[in-house]
């Protein structure tokens, strides 16, 4: 037996107890003279966990390529821009299909792209537990892939394995936006946009480095970060400068995400692939980067897809301090005065969500709660919480917008013809209001408050993910999962949909609702977990949760012979340290929907700790739960929550990847596991993803 610490103190149970109870009441009255001030009461479901199921939808609506019609949930989708697959670049045949539409239009820019894939791949790192819980998992990897998939068919790689090129945009602003179409009519082939000798665009090779390495820190997508490499490779040996051709519309007279700077792009790959690889090389670069001059690395300004210098000081100092500074900068630039923080009047939701997350983000790192009452009151306000009750969300409720300016979406051949939207856009962000007392119309034709975007919804995901760990279990959303109720009332038509445990079903039979619940990434697997089968049940311990009947139980106060329990609970009796049974409390198994704890009849009960009860070891978790089928420390706990599989397991590295395996030889492959509180899948090869 290894050595165990073990606590035994009830009054701190109690106390903190007590205390969750107090904020819980004060954060309720807190809400409530909030509510009363600025809005009216409006029926509002808060609900985080359908929040962030929902905005991943609408990535399926702005896919482009040949297996869109394969991959989009949206059955209204299909296959687009086939002139996209062939196109002669300097004597290469490139095939840039794939990929995803920017906007409402459907150019491929490329920082954007790029930006979107980062901020999502970042999210799902950071929080990869609500993606689990929401059954989204699969769902934002099936969505990164396809924008990592476009960044490796844009890359030319010469025989030697340098880059000779990276496409780095498809058609562009007077080519798209005279064309109000559905993007499946649009098979001609358009204008390519390529990074060269005199027009390196650092700031899009880099971003898209970025977006791959991150496809490896999270699912262990080799090949993605094969690409990294090469294209990071390249910006470094390029002089450094932001995109020049292709951005400039002049339908408008403007150019369309024309970058201030590369050195926060090239900053953010570097730290990531440093992150991915561990070669000290790639943190010289970020370093180098962050104390040169050139570049416009800047952690002040405004995070958005033109600037991530706060996200790649974060990474790679490890300091969380510049989030919260480009965090309060965009605050501070806000006109907060009618209640909603609007920063600029066109696309104003996107910034309020980019600086709720950023500054979530910080409290996570930093342990503090800066941002959480802002954060969480604004996402309201865009839920409908305002004295409009208008949701900015498309479908999520029945005030949502329901114009959004989105060429495919629409059933019009121009963008005034705003009665006639046929699709719905589930979980598109639009624009939003134009200041901060809500000044908003619900048009088709206004891009200002009503265009969707890329850029816009990945800030919408990343917060939808960080406002759900927030918040989990403390009452303040219902987090219950979208049902077929919910998608028949927005009037989304769903080709497939993503069930509680993550897989894919046919039309809304996966949305069968129930509670958001890190049990959900446990059948997505397949849940061949590891001890069951060699481990065997528990000996003695087969009545676990039955009150203390356990079979290994032999009544109050006494024990076999020759045994010297010590620090335990037998029979309901619990034995410190040197044996005596002083302590006049009764241990029993209780239950509720969520799993199994013990307490006793002074109110104590075990947390984030093991405890032998009955002859058997459990473990329970930071809320007093039984854990079970599970490794914890290296112990396998069965179904029933005992210790009893004799392997011990542990992580291994072997340069190709993670896998855990035991002293037995058994390892996890083709499942989901839960080790030490946190779920991984492992692939059939046994490497985790
Ligand atoms: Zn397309």
């Amino acid at each position: 037996m290894k050595g165990y610490r073990f606590y035994f103190h009830s009054k701190s149970r109690c106390l903190k107890r007590t205390f969750a109870f107090i904020m819980s009441v004060f954060m309720v009255l807190s809400l409530v003279n909030i509510s009363s001030d600025t809005v009216r009461a409006a029926d509002i479901e808060v609900n985080f966990a359908k929040l962030l199921q929902e905005s991943l939808y609408f990535y399926d609506a702005n896919m482009c390529g040949q297996d869109v019609a394969a991959k989009s949930a949206f059955s209204w989708r299909g296959n687009c821009h086939a002139g996209d697959t062939s196109v002669n670049i300097n004597g290469w045949n490139m095939d840039v299909s794939g990929g995803f539409h920017d906007a409402g239009d459907h150019l491929k820019a490329g920082l954007p792209q790029a930006y979107a894939a980062t901020v999502l791949g970042i999210a799902y790192m950071e929080y990869k537990q609500s993606f689990i819980d929401t059954g989204s998992a699969q769902h934002l990897q099936t969505i990164t892939n396809h924008f990592c998939e476009y960044f490796e068919r844009c890359t030319a790689v010469n025989g030697d394995g340098s880059v000779a090129f990276f496409v780095y945009q498809v058609s562009d602003g007077d080519e798209d936006h005279s064309r109000w179409e559905a993007p499946e009519n649009q098979n001609f082939q358009r204008h390519v946009y390529y990074t060269s000798d005199s027009n390196p665009a650092t700031d899009e090779v880099s971003e898209a480095a970025a977006a791959l390495a991150l496809q490896y820190i999270n699912f262990g997508d080799t090949k993605a970060l094969d690409y990294a490499k090469k294209l990071f490779g390249y910006a470094y040996s390029h002089s450094g400068s932001c995109a020049t051709e292709g951005l400039y519309d002049s339908s408008t007279g403007s150019y369309l995400y024309n970058s201030q700077s590369w050195g926060d792009d090239y900053a953010l790959a570097a730290t990531l692939l440093y992150k991915a690889t561990g070669e000290g090389w790639y943190q010289q670069e970020f370093n180098n980067t962050r104390s040169g001059s050139s570049g416009g690395y800047n952690i002040w300004s405004w995070f958005s897809w033109d600037n991530v210098s706060c996200l790649a000081d974060y990474y790679g100092t490890g300091e969380s301090g510049a989030l919260l500074n480009c965090a309060n900068n965009m605050y501070g630039g806000m006109d907060s005065s009618g209640g909603y923080g609007c920063l600029l009047q066109w696309g104003s939701a996107r910034y309020n969500c980019n600086c709720s997350f950023l500054g979530l983000l910080y409290d996570k790192a930093a342990g503090s709660s800066e941002y959480s009452n802002w954060s969480t009151n604004q996402m309201k306000y865009l839920m409908g919480d305002n004295s409009q009750n208008q949701c900015y969300i498309v479908g999520y409720n029945s005030y949502s917008s329901k114009y959004p300016h989105h060429r495919a979406a629409s059933a019009s051949n121009d963008a005034g013809a705003y009665s006639d939207n046929r699709h719905t856009l589930l979980g598109a962000l639009v624009g939003g209001p134009k200041d901060s007392n809500g000044t908003y119309t619900d048009s088709q034709s206004d891009y200002q408050c009503n265009e969707v975007a890329l850029d816009y919804n990945a800030g919408l995901v990343a917060c939808a993910a960080a406002l759900y760990a927030l918040h989990k279990g403390d009452g303040t959303s219902t987090d219950t999962l979208m049902t077929a109720s919910d998608v028949e009332a927005a009037g989304a038509e769903l080709r497939y949909s993503y069930s509680p445990s993550g897989e894919r079903k046919d039309g809304t039979s996966g949305l069968t609702g129930g509670q958001a619940s890190p049990e959900n990434g446990n059948a997505s697997g397949g849940n061949g977990s590891a001890g069951n089968g060699t481990g065997g049940n528990g000996s003695g311990s087969t009545g676990n949760g039955t009150g203390g009947s356990g079979s290994g139980s032999t009544g109050n106060g006494s024990v076999g012979a020759g045994y010297n329990p010590s620090s335990e609970w037998i029979g309901g009796q619990y034995y410190s340290s040197d044996g005596s049974t002083s302590y006049p409390y009764i241990g029993s198994w209780k239950a509720n929907s969520t799993g199994w704890w013990f307490e006793d009849t002074a109110g104590w009960y075990p947390y984030s700790q093991w405890q032998k009860i009955d002859y058997n070891w459990y473990y329970f978790d930071y809320y007093g739960y039984m854990a079970s089928s599970e490794w914890r420390d290296g112990y396998y706990l069965n179904a029933d929550g005992s210790w009893t599989y004799e392997g011990v397991g542990s992580w291994h590295y072997d340069g190709y990847g993670w896998w855990f395996g035991d002293t037995l030889g058994w390892y996890a492959a083709s499942q989901w596991q839960k080790i030490n509180g946190e779920w991984y899948y492992f692939g059939a090869d046994g490497y985790m993803q």
